[in-house]
């Protein structure tokens, strides 16, 4: 039987969605849905530690975050950029994994490969359900698979070219069926904008803050000669402070705010959650 994601989150960096949405992903892990995560770059730039640090590191914070599925594209750090061949990039993934719901960083920020990779993920969205677009697999060192406990990603086209050996079968996307994600949201952790809602992530905030803390290489030395434990507190207190804030708007502890572009749609009045006054 073919295994798909119900969701993936997409992000520039590696560390981004546990900033941002690695509660969300939590709390629909407990629920029973397969969920992944697509970083666009690879953290080659980084002033602390090596991409490769970055690699295990990633697939250490995913194993917190409990994902079925997370792989690092090959899109140059600092350099994200709304092109035709990043969007064919995005695009293999989504057909590969064909998730229903993906979660994209906020369209507006200070970092640049941060709202880049909004519009990016949105358009590699629109690409990928186009019948007649072609665009084949995706090479091996085009996509760094750090997780992968789907059993199968699709089914395999005839054109895939020849089979090394099962194990690249099985880490490589292989289905060149359109799909479009039916949900896009949008992380607006860092945004300052009102969310269209948020998710309550109070049960799961101390493992997202273990997932952020497994980038050892990037949150171990903070302060210089201060040692771990008082830049683990002050981040702690950041994270503490913003997901406290998006849960006070709708009376739970703590929470992750998202923005989504459509209406929303209610059936029953009596059941809409969070009292006015
Ligand atoms: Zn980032």
């Amino acid at each position: 039987m073919t295994q798909s994601l119900d969701i993936l989150a997409i992000a520039a960096h590696r560390d981004d969605v546990e900033q941002t949405c690695g509660g969300t992903l939590l709390a629909h892990a407990a629920r029973g849905l397969r969920c992944g995560i697509l970083d666009l770059s690879r953290g080659e730039l980084g002033t602390r530690g090596t991409a490769a640090d970055r690699a295990r590191e990633s697939g250490a914070a995913a194993r917190i975050l409990q994902v079925a599925w997370r792989a690092a594209l090959d899109i140059p750090d600092g350099r994200v950029e709304n092109t035709f061949d990043n969007r064919l990039k995005i695009a293999r993934v989504l057909r590969a994994t064909r998730p229903r719901v993906v979660i994209l960083p906020y369209w507006q920020g200070r970092h640049p490969d941060h709202y880049t990779s909004s519009q990016l993920g949105y358009e590699a969205c629109f690409a990928a359900g186009l019948k007649k677009l072609a665009i084949g697999a995706a090479a091996a060192s085009e996509l760094e698979i750090t997780v992968n406990e789907l059993s199968e990603v699709g089914p395999r086209p005839p054109s895939a070219g020849p089979r090394r050996n099962a194990a690249d079968d099985d880490r490589r996307p292989a289905t060149d069926d359109p799909h479009r994600p039916y949900k896009i949201l949008y992380a607006s952790l860092y945004a300052d904008v009102r969310p269209t809602f948020v998710i309550d992530i109070t049960s799961h905030f101390e493992a997202r803050t273990q997932a952020l803390f497994a980038y050892k290489s990037q949150y171990r030395d903070q302060s210089e000669g201060a040692g771990l434990f008082p830049a683990h507190a002050e981040i702690r207190t950041r994270l503490e402070a913003m997901a406290g804030f998006y849960g006070l708007l709708a009376g739970v502890r703590y929470a992750e705010p998202f923005v989504q572009k459509e209406v929303g749609l209610v059936d029953d009045v009596m059941a809409i959650p969070v009292a006015s006054i």
